[in-house]
């Protein structure tokens, strides 16, 4: 097992740059909370869901990050203030190689396949990966999983 929050915090380091360059601003509540589960498929989660929110934010933008728990799950989620998600679209971009419109993705790079991957490593899991439009703008992606081993 290893500690989540940590490995989150390493994440925010690593990506410290971008949120810069792109005037992004940044806020997390990350209690330490160590859990069972693949350390680098978990990493590969949060790196997509941090991309994206990266991404497909505006200058000036804020993204925040929340771990809670309680004994049997652990919640991890990533509010941003981006260009949002319809609802039509929040049903399919899960799925392999889909990106939403073109004229809103089209000078964001990217293959379409990052939440697919999101989604099976969570799912491996036994966890849920789930996406929320914000009620101003943006988007929230929430991953829930099991603390407890069966
Ligand atoms: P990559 O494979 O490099 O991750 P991608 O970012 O286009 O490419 P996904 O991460 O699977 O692929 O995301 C699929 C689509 O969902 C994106 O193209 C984008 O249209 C939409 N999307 C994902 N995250 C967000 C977000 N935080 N805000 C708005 N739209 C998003
Ligand atoms: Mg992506």
């Amino acid at each position: 097992h290893f500690n989540i929050s940590s490995q989150l915090k390493s994440l925010l380091t690593s990506y410290q740059w971008l949120v810069q360059e792109k005037e992004i601003m940044l806020s997390y509540t990350l209690p330490d909370l160590e859990i069972d589960a693949d350390p680098s498929l978990l990493n590969t989660v949060w790196d997509n869901l941090l991309s994206n929110a990266l991404k497909y934010n505006q200058p000036g933008g804020s993204i925040d990050i929340q771990l809670t728990y309680t004994e049997e799950h652990c919640s991890i989620s990533f509010e941003d203030t981006g260009i949002g998600i319809s609802k039509e679209e929040a049903e399919r971009i899960f799925d392999r190689f889909y990106r939403a419109d073109a004229s809103r993705t089209r000078s964001v790079k990217g293959t379409g396949l990052g939440l697919s991957i999101v989604a099976t490593i969570v799912e491996l899991h036994g966890g849920t990966v789930s996406v929320q439009a914000n009620e101003a703008a943006g988007t929230t992606f929430t991953v829930k999983l099991p603390l407890k081993e069966n």
